[in-house]
C-alpha cells in the first residue's frame, strides 16, 4: 500500500515545483511567497545583541558577498563545475550563515556545513572528502579549522572569519591576518556585479545546493547531495501542509537554536521561515536560563527543538523553587524532531504548557522532512502525516509491502524532496536510493487517528546502524574504525544504549588485545579517553565499554549489531 498526504491537505503536483531557478531566487520571488518581501520583518536577528538585516539588505548582501568571494577566489566564470567551489561552513549559529549559503549558490557553488562540535580530525575528514575550496569559521573555532585545513591542504588564506557577538576571543591566535566575511562584502561593493545566472529548465533538480554529511543506513558519514529543487519542494510541502494552521496569523517569531549545519535547521529555521516571512531569533548555544530569557524577551511564538531541550525545560524548570516550570506565555507551538519524543515527555510538556500545540516531525538528511504533525489534530507519540507530494511505503522484513494499518515496516519514501544520492559513492547510493525509493532504515507503522481517521506514522524501531545522541548522528562504523586504531583493541562493535537525557549514547563492545598488559578498568579508561580526545562530545562512550572474548559476526563477517543491541536492551530491562 502506498500512503499519501491526508485528503484535507492541498495537493502538490510535480509540475508546480519550480526547477529552473536557484533556491535564493525562489525564496524572494514575490509571485510565489505567501507574504511579499516588502511586508516582512527582519528574517534573522541575533539573540544577544538584536542585530539583523532587512530582507532588502539581505538580498544586497548576498550579491555583494558572492561578488566579493568571486573576486577574492579568482572565479571569473560562474557557469563552471559546482564541485570546484565547495565552501565549508564551520561556525556556531549566527545571522550571517544563511546569507553566506545563498551567496555560495549565487557563485554556482555548493555549501558543505560542518557540525561545530567537530574535532579537527572529523572536520579534516569532511574537508578532504568534499574537496572544500575555502572555510568560513568563527574566531573561537579558528585554531581547530586551521588544523583541519592543513590536513586537507587548504591554504590559510582561504579561511574566512564570520563575526558573532558572543565571540570572546576563544583560544584563536593570529586573528589579524585572516580576512572576514565583511571584507568580502566590502570587495563586492567595489567591483562590478556578477552576471545574472539564467537557469535552464530542470537544472534546479540536478544541481546540488548543500552537501550535508550522514552515515545513512551503514558505514561512515557520506556527503548527501541536496539539490536546489529538493529544498524548494520541501519548503512548498511544509508550507502547503501548514497553511490551515498559519493562515491569517502575523509573522511568527521563531527560536533558531537548532544547529544551522543540520538538515532540520536548514529546512525549517533557515529556508521555510524566510519564505513565509517570519523572524528567526538566532541562538548560538544552549544554556537554559538564557534561552528562557530570550524566548520571553523576543516574545517567541514557535519553538523548533530536539527532545533534550524539552527535557531540560521540564526537568530543570520543574525543579526551580516555587515555580511550576518556566512560563512561556508567547509560545503557541512547539515542534520537535530529529529523534524520538516519548509519550511520557509529550504528556509532561502538555501538562506544563497546556496552551501549546506540541507536534513532531520526522525526516532524514537524505529526505529532509517527510512527516509532520497534523495541524488540526496532534496524535501524541506520532510523527504526523505524510507531506503533500510524497509517497510512503512500509516494507516488511521479507521485502513485502505492508497492506494494513498498525503493521510495522521499513519506511521507504519517494518524492521531490528525496535527495540526489551520496557524493562520489555509487555503491551506497544504489543501496539506499533503490529504484527511486529512499530506504530510511527506520521502522514505522501507520495508525488511524481515533477522531479524524487520518493515518499517522509512529516510529517503532530502527534497523540501520545509526545511533542518535541528542538528535546528532553517531555512525558506529566511524567509532569502530577509530577504536581499532588503539593498540588495546583487537576487535570491537559500537551499539546504542538508552539514555534518559540524550535518547541514546554509544557503548563499545571490545575484544582486548592479548598483549594489553593491563586490567579491564585501566583499559576502559584508556579507551574512553581515546574517543574523548579525538571525537566530538556526542560520540563519547557515555554508554561505557564492555569486554568480550569475541564480537559476534555473520558467516560473511558482518558484525551482528542487532544481536548485541537486543542483548543490551534485555539487560537494561532487567535493571
Ligand atoms: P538525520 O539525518 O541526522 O536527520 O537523522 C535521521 C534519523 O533521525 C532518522 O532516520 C531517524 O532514525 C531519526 N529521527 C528523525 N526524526 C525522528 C522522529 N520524529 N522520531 C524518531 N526518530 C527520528
Amino acid at each position: 500500500m502506498v500512503f499519501r498526504a491526508p485528503s484535507w491537505a492541498p495537493q502538490l503536483r510535480d509540475a508546480d515545483i519550480p526547477d529552473d531557478q536557484p533556491l535564493s531566487d525562489f525564496l524572494f520571488d514575490d509571485r510565489l511567497r505567501p507574504r511579499k518581501c516588502a511586508d516582512c520583518p527582519t528574517p534573522f536577528i541575533d539573540s544577544l545583541d538584536g542585530s539583523g538585516y532587512s530582507i532588502e539588505e539581505t538580498r544586497k548582501r548576498i550579491e555583494w558577498l558572492a561578488t566579493g568571494m568571486a573576486s577574492y577566489l579568482g572565479i571569473t566564470d560562474t557557469s563552471g563545475d559546482v564541485w570546484d567551489r565547495v565552501v565549508s561552513v564551520f561556525t556556531v549559529n549566527n545571522i550571517h550563515t544563511p546569507v553566506l549559503a545563498w551567496a555560495v549558490h549565487r557563485l554556482n557553488g555548493v555549501v558543505a556545513p560542518a557540525n561545530v562540535a567537530f574535532r579537527a580530525s572529523e572536520l579534516g575528514y569532511q574537508l578532504k572528502d568534499c574537496k572544500a575550496r575555502c572555510i568560513f569559521t568563527d574566531v573561537s573555532h579558528l585554531d581547530l579549522a586551521l588544523e583541519a585545513a592543513t590536513t586537507a591542504g587548504i591554504s590559510s588564506s582561504n579561511i574566512f572569519l564570520v563575526s558573532i557577538p558572543a565571540d570572546n576571543g576563544g583560544p584563536a591566535t593570529n586573528i589579524g591576518s585572516f580576512s572576514n566575511l565583511e571584507d568580502l562584502v566590502a570587495i563586492g561593493r567595489r567591483v562590478p556585479p556578477l552576471p545574472y545566472m539564467k537557469w535552464e529548465k530542470g537544472r534546479a533538480g540536478k544541481q546540488a545546493a548543500y552537501l550535508c554529511y550522514s552515515s545513512g543506513t551503514s558505514g561512515p558519514p557520506k556527503g548527501v547531495m541536496i539539490s536546489h529543487r529538493n529544498i524548494i519542494a520541501n519548503i512548498m510541502q511544509m508550507n502547503l501542509y501548514e497553511l490551515p494552521l498559519r493562515n491569517g496569523r502575523q509573522p511568527e517569531v521563531i527560536l533558531g537554536i537548532l544547529p544551522q549545519s543540520h538538515i532540520y535547521s536548514i529546512i525549517l529555521t533557515t529556508h521555510c521561515s524566510v519564505f513565509r516571512g517570519d523572524t528567526v531569533v538566532v541562538v548560538a548555544k544552549f544554556e537554559l536560563m538564557s534561552l528562557v530569557k530570550a524566548i520571553r524577551k523576543f516574545k517567541m511564538t514557535m519553538l523548533y527543538v530536539v527532545p533534550p531541550i524539552l527535557i531540560a525545560l521540564i526537568k530543570q524548570g520543574a525543579l526551580t523553587k516555587n515555580a511550576t516550570g518556566f512560563d512561556l506565555p508567547s509560545v503557541w507551538r512547539i515542534y520537535c524532531g530529529a529523534a524520538p519524543l516519548s509519550e511520557e515527555l509529550t504528556s509532561q510538556i502538555k501538562a506544563h504548557y497546556p496552551q501549546v500545540l506540541l507536534g513532531q516531525g520526522y525526516g532524514m538528511t537524505e529526505s529532509a522532512t517527510v512527516m509532520a504533525s497534523h495541524p488540526h489534530e496532534v496524535y501524541d507519540g506520532s510523527s504526523g502525516c505524510v507531506l503533500p507530494g510524497l509517497e510512503i511505503r512500509l516494507v516488511d522484513a521479507s521485502g513485502n509491502d505492508v497492506e494494513e494499518h498498525n503493521q510495522p515496516g521499513e519506511i521507504w519514501a519517494r518524492g521531490p524532496n528525496i535527495t540526489l544520492g551520496y557524493f562520489k559513492n555509487r555503491e551506497a547510493t544504489a543501496t539506499t536510493y533503490s529504484g527511486g525509493w529512499l530506504r530510511s532504515g527506520d521502522v514505522g507503522e501507520f495508525r488511524l487517528h481515533p477522531k479524524t481517521g487520518d493515518a499517522h506514522l509512529f516510529i517503532v524501531d530502527r534497523v540501520k546502524e545509526l545511533i542518535k545522541v541528542s538528535g546528532f548522528q553517531v555512525a558506529p562504523a566511524e567509532l569502530e574504525g577509530h577504536l581499532l586504531g588503539h593498540s588495546l583493541v583487537d576487535d570491537c562493535a559500537v551499539i546504542p544504549v538508552a539514555d534518559e537525557r540524550s535518547g541514546e549514547v554509544p557503548k563499545a563492545v571490545v575484544v582486548l588485545s592479548r598483549d594489553a598488559g593491563c586490567g579491564y578498568p585501566t583499559a576502559e579508561r584508556e579507551i574512553i579517553h581515546w574517543v574523548a580526545k579525538h571525537k566530538s562530545k556526542h560520540k563519547h562512550l557515555k554508554g561505557g565499554v564492555e569486554f568480550v572474548s569475541e564480537i559476534p559476526k555473520s558467516p560473511s563477517g558482518k558484525i551482528l549489531r542487532r544481536f548485541l543491541r537486543d542483548r543490551e536492551k534485555a539487560r537494561q530491562a532487567q535493571i
